[in-house]
């Protein structure tokens, strides 16, 4: 017998997709709740070969309409968050993420969610959903490098597989992952390779958690990080985060950039240094100057793969300077930010670079 799928839309962007197979309604499947965001796997473009398109031009119920194929892995209920290209995501859609993410697993009619994100900053948003959603529940974020209008448009598939990894009990306790692209990538250690690659997300220092081919999922390693569960940031009665900007290092640089995020308000620095996260001479001296007013200043590194060490070339204890270790600088952007929210201590938030 056919299936049957009905769509009801109802107010607030809430939807429902019930269905009926061969064998009944799916009332024992597990129960998948995506939120959408918006990106290209929401966008929509004139040409079905050019590369102009707008992100986030279609919501969730026409992307699902796609897919419904998802409708015999998962019970699928559906909300719009937003509907931005991702380059315009912020700390307060972080901060509704979290808490609409925190509510569903809580509950019983929830077993996994699905993020639909623009690729450009879902490695931020899934490693602060990583240090700030409270459950052992699958958390996946998906995307597409093709718009949903596009030939071979890379979304469907991607979803299809994210849906089957959120649905999976191997899932459980893996921290929150981005499906895309057969990989499954754990929120710390993926990063945006390429520009316009569908292989674009890779995890230079440590390599993905496993595969998800159509729908078939295989996990190889995990992170050894704290995550989810075991995190001790809580965010739900948050309404902004503390300020934290990136001042990015080179040959011949100046001071001027640390000095201008200070005097805007910034209360914490991280420097994507050169190598092992070294700053030039005069840069060196703002940062030194920035900790001596209380801002807290992380060594990070804008080389793409490796770790950032205590005491190498900079004298980290004299300065009370942090390393981030294996984190990029978005990501210590955010574990910063989180930090910040309770301790102003140094040797307390250098913990946490190397817990989370
Ligand atoms: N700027 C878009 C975004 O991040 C394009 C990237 C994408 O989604 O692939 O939303």
């Amino acid at each position: 017998m056919k299936h049957f799928v009905a769509m009801i839309c109802v107010s607030m962007g809430i939807f429902v997709l019930p269905m009926m197979t061969g064998t009944g309604f799916a009332e024992n499947l597990p129960s998948v709740t995506i939120l959408a965001t918006g990106g290209t796997i929401a966008g929509a473009g004139d040409s079905q070969v050019g590369s102009a398109y707008k992100s986030g031009a279609v919501t969730v119920d026409i992307l699902l309409q796609a897919v419904p194929e998802v409708n015999k892995i998962a019970q699928i209920k559906g909300e719009q968050i937003s509907n931005i290209g991702s380059q315009e995501m912020n700390n307060k859609i972080w901060l509704k993420l979290a808490k609409r993410i925190n509510e569903l697993l809580a509950s019983d009619e929830c077993d996994g969610v699905v993020i639909t994100h623009g690729t450009d900053t879902m490695e931020e948003t899934a490693y602060f959903l990583n240090l700030t959603v409270r459950s052992k529940k699958p958390v996946v974020l998906v995307g597409a490098m093709r718009s949903s209008t596009s030939m071979s448009a890379d979304g469907p598939m991607n979803l299809y597989n994210a849906v089957s990894l959120a649905a999976s009990q191997e899932a459980v306790g893996k921290g929150v992952m981005v499906a895309m692209n057969e990989k499954i990538s754990g929120a710390r250690d993926v990063t945006k390779t390429n520009t316009t690659d569908v292989a674009t997300f890779g995890s230079p220092n440590f390599g993905s958690l496993g595969r998800v081919f159509y729908g078939k999922i295989r996990f190889y390693r995990e992170s050894s990080r704290k995550h989810t569960f075991q995190s001790e940031f809580k965010t739900d009665a948050l309404e902004d985060l503390p300020r934290v900007d990136i001042v990015y290092g080179y040959a011949n640089n100046t001071r001027a950039m640390v000095d201008a995020v200070v005097t805007a308000g910034a209360k914490g620095v991280v420097h994507a240094g050169v190598g092992n996260g070294n700053p030039y001479p005069e840069t060196m001296e703002g940062l030194a100057d920035a900790r001596g007013k209380g801002v807290q200043v992380i060594r990070s590194t804008r080389v793409p793969s490796g770790r950032v060490t205590l005491d190498a070339e900079v004298d980290d204890a004299k300065y009370g300077f942090v390393v981030s270790d294996s984190l990029n600088p978005q990501k210590s952007r955010i574990l910063l930010m989180l930090a910040l929210t309770k301790t102003s201590d140094p040797k307390e938030i250098q913990r946490m670079f190397f817990e989370y």
